[in-house]
């Protein structure tokens, strides 16, 4: 079957809606309109009185992750059944080699982790978390190859982390080959520091991350990337923004001409720093960085999205065990891995606690959720809308269904959910893949090996 039709949606993209009928054939999107023509030999999907979403989009997820003395949990299997079974039908991967490892041989780790695993699209960005002599001609490749952005962190000392000189020179590279640095925005000379004060008294468990890494923190981050990049001239990202005081210091950049895209996670906007201090431990379960901040700051990102100043919205999908992996940090809040599973739940989240309160609207969802992230990084207009020439990656959402969600339905291979019984409506019912129905009302039916590395 390589037709599909699909009939009376109400056709939502970042620009516009209508309600109408999408052919696709052969992986592309052939036509949209009002009461076409279904070919004979078409499956045809009814979706009057539901949505139809161009497929979302996850710009910064973790897959294959060695990091903190452990991997996280899922594989490219796992991974991708939860991103369609939530509708996203393409991420981004952080491709982090180690720094014993070249940037060839990353990119040569990280793309055989996924090959013939996926069930849908996916890109890498680049981590740049060495600059020596032969990572120029590396790059360069790896750029040509169709990996079109870098990732750089400003933490993680000894491990990604990068020294000023190998900042400078990544994004004056960058800026010569005309891609987007994506960064972690954090100062690290003062998390050592303050993680140092913090434990020495006796301040070890995982409510105490939060005060190791204060939003001035971050906020000198974003300050000292911003400074780069002014002067560099490179076109940058930020990743995971949390907070007022890092949003202020991108803002101000971005009015002295700085070309800098933000992004800020599910988590931000529905989870604050009380999570990471639940009692006996559980706080583990919300230990990441940038950490969960004060509830203050969810109502600032939720404008910064509606008012077009963030760009993007993330989940950072890093999922390690609360039973056996978190642990590792039970007597010292340092040793926790960093991270928490959201790539299933993103949209649903968003729909739930964006579109029906009423905070964002229908165009604002599309974008924020996929068609901005094609287009900063790429993709657009292969993917990110619903236009003859795009991929036929498509989100037959029903905006009645409900759901409760929990680590007993969860496709994400972790043993906890970050928002267990939260109560959502408004759920993908069908999701495509390039004309392959991978989601069919609400069950993943697709299958590994046809989701495809995206050269960009
Ligand atoms: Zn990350």
């Amino acid at each position: 079957m390589s037709t599909l039709f699909i009939r009376n949606a109400t056709v939502v993209t970042a620009d516009t809606h209508f309600v109408g009928d999408v052919l696709c054939e052969n992986e592309k999107i052939i036509s949209t309109g009002l009461a076409l023509e279904a070919p004979a030999d078409a499956e045809i999907l009814d979706a009057t009185g539901k949505f139809l979403f161009p497929g979302f989009i996850d710009p910064h997820t973790h897959i294959y992750l060695p990091f903190m003395g452990t991997y996280a949990k899922d594989d490219y299997t796992s991974a991708t059944t939860a991103a369609v079974a939530g509708g996203t039908t393409t991420f981004f991967e952080m491709c982090c080699p180690s720094k014993a490892e070249t940037a060839t041989e990353g990119f040569a780790t990280w793309q055989a982790k996924a090959a013939g695993k996926a069930l849908c699209d996916y890109s890498f960005h680049m981590g740049v978390t060495r600059f020596d002599a032969d990572a120029p001609t590396q790059l360069r490749a790896i750029v040509k190859a169709g990996i079109k952005s870098f990732k750089i962190f400003l933490a993680y000392k000894g491990a990604f982390g990068i020294t000023d000189d190998e900042l400078f020179a990544a994004l004056t590279l960058a800026k010569e080959l005309g891609v987007v640095t994506t960064a972690h925005c954090e100062n690290e000379t003062v998390i050592s520091e303050l993680q140092r004060r913090l434990l020495a008294e006796g301040k070890t468990g995982p409510e105490w991350h939060y005060e190791s890494r204060p939003p001035r923190v971050e906020a000198e981050g974003v300050h000292h990337l911003m400074s780069f990049a002014e002067t560099t001239g490179a076109p940058v990202y930020i990743v995971h923004l949390s907070c007022r005081e890092a949003l202020e210091e991108a803002i101000q950049a971005r009015l002295r001409g700085v070309n800098v895209r933000i992004e800020t996670l599910i988590q931000y906007l529905l989870l604050d720093k009380t999570d990471a201090e639940r009692p006996d431990f559980e706080g583990a379960k919300y230990v990441m960085s940038p950490p969960l901040r004060e509830k203050a700051n969810q109502s600032i990102l939720w404008n910064g999205l509606r008012q077009g100043l963030i760009d993007t919205l993330g989940t950072d999908h890093a999922p390690f065990d609360f039973a056996s992996q978190k642990p590792m940090g039970r007597k010292d809040f340092t040793k926790i891995p960093n991270g928490i599973p959201a790539l299933e739940d993103r949209v649903k989240l968003l729909w739930t606690h964006g579109v029906r309160t009423g905070r964002i609207d229908l165009q604002t969802f599309v974008a924020i959720a996929s068609t901005n992230a094609a287009k900063i990084f790429g993709l657009f207009p292969r993917k990110g809308t619903i236009a003859p020439g795009s991929d036929a990656d498509l989100v037959i959402w029903d905006p009645e269904a409900t759901t409760t969600l929990g680590v007993s339905t969860q496709h994400q291979n972790v043993d906890y959910h970050a928002f267990e019984g939260w109560e959502l409506q408004g759920l993908p019912s069908y999701v495509t893949v390039r004309g392959r129905v991978v989601v069919r009302e609400g069950k993943v039916v697709g299958e590994p090996g046809w989701g495809r590395m995206l050269e960009r």
